[in-house]
Order: structure tokens, then sequence, then C-alpha cells
């Protein structure tokens, strides 16, 4: 606990707030992001803390000198963003309850305040279907970052397996050397009340999103 207190007042470590870790902030305007170069990104205007991007780009060159193409399908997603995406999933699932309609979007879809994709921190990779990386071109791919990520300091936080939060996406991955502190930051620090401004927000607490969800990913991510 100790530790954690320490981040927020050590210099070479990022200042983060509850705020930020809820995605209350434009990566666009911030000093401590950059854009994401064209050769590794499948649209323009993407963003990524400086140094997980440094960490990606190396990883994408080295996975490019084997013949693998790592391209980011999406980056730093803010909390209106992450509110557009869950909003619309919301509204499709028209005829049934609002605690229904919510467990199915937490299937692969963070709560807008509660995804790991506010942190700038992480990215998926290549393609938003497991099955892709099961054969042919996507499997050497996944298997490449199986192997060699960690490396790099990228690991995979939902894994199949796990009893709580998101199922597998095999296209996640995080930048653990920032996001391991930031999972801790937002464990203490985000409480389920304060998970709200969007449609369903009030099955928050009782589905308990920061024990099951935020938390609840693969052991070797913490
Ligand atoms: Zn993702």
């Amino acid at each position: 606990m100790a530790f954690i207190q320490m981040s927020f007042v050590t210099p070479d470590k990022p200042m983060v707030t509850a705020d930020y870790l809820m995605g209350k902030f434009d990566p666009a305007k911030h000093a401590d992001f950059c854009k994401i170069d064209a050769k590794y990104a499948t649209k323009p205007d993407m963003y990524l803390r400086k140094e997980a991007y440094d960490a990606f780009t190396k990883m994408a060159d080295a996975a490019q000198k084997e013949g693998i193409r790592l391209s980011v399908l999406s980056a730093t997603r803010n909390f209106e963003y992450q509110k557009r995406i869950w909003d619309v999933k919301y509204d499709k699932l028209k005829d049934k309850t609002a605690w229904a309609r919510v467990k199915k979007i937490l299937q692969y879809s963070a709560m807008p305040g509660s995804s790991r994709h506010h942190w700038g921190t992480d990215i998926d990779l290549n393609n938003l279907e497991n099955t892709h990386f099961e054969k042919g071109e996507g499997k050497k791919i996944y298997d490449w970052l199986v192997k060699n990520a960690a490396t790099y300091g990228f690991c995979q936080p939902y894994t199949a397996g796990r009893k709580k939060g998101y199922k597998e996406e095999k296209w996640h991955w995080s930048y653990t050397p920032l996001s391991k502190e930031f999972t801790a930051i937002a464990g203490k620090y985000i409480k389920n009340e304060m998970i709200e401004g969007f449609k369903g927000a009030e099955t928050a607490v009782q589905i308990d999103i920061v024990t099951n969800y935020i938390l609840g990913i693969n052991k070797e991510c913490f």
C-alpha cells in the first residue's frame, strides 16, 4: 500500500488520478500522449502514452523482422468515446431488462469509466475475433505475441479460463510497466458508485464492476 501511495508523488512515475483512470480527459491534448504513426495503425488519430507507444513500436519492429505485422485497431478511448460505444450496444438490445442488456455487453465491452482503454496503456491488435488467432496467419501472430510480448512489457489481460470479468480477448494487450500500477490505483480509488453517466449504469454497484471486471484480469498482468 505504501508503494501505491508513493506513486502519486514519485517524480519518475506518471501522476494519475481516479478521473484520469476513468477516461475523463482528451488524449489528443494530454502532454504524456502521442499519436500512433500510420504505419502501425488501421485508422488515424489514435493515441497512447509515450512510454507505452515506444515499447509498442520496438515490439512491432521486432515482429516485422520475423514477418509478423502488428497493427493497432484501437488504443486510447476516453470516457466519452467508450460511452458512445456502450450506448449504441445498449440501444440495440431493446426488449431485454437493463440487467440482461448490461451483462450481454460486458462479455466484451467495458462500462464507460472502467475500461483499460482509458489508460493509454492498452491496445487491440489485428482482429477482434478470437478465431482469427487460432489458425493460419492469425495463429502465427498470436503465438509470436505469447512468446515475445512480455519482453517488451506487454501482457494479455483477458485470457481464457478466468473466473471473472470479460471473455477471452486474444487481441487485447497491455503495457504492464505502467498498467500494473494503474490497476492497483484503480482498484483502490475507483468505487462502483463512481461508474455512472451512461445507459444501465444503475447496475454497476450490484455487478461490482471494480472487483469483477477492473480486477478480473489475468494474474500475470497484475
Ligand atoms: Zn481492448
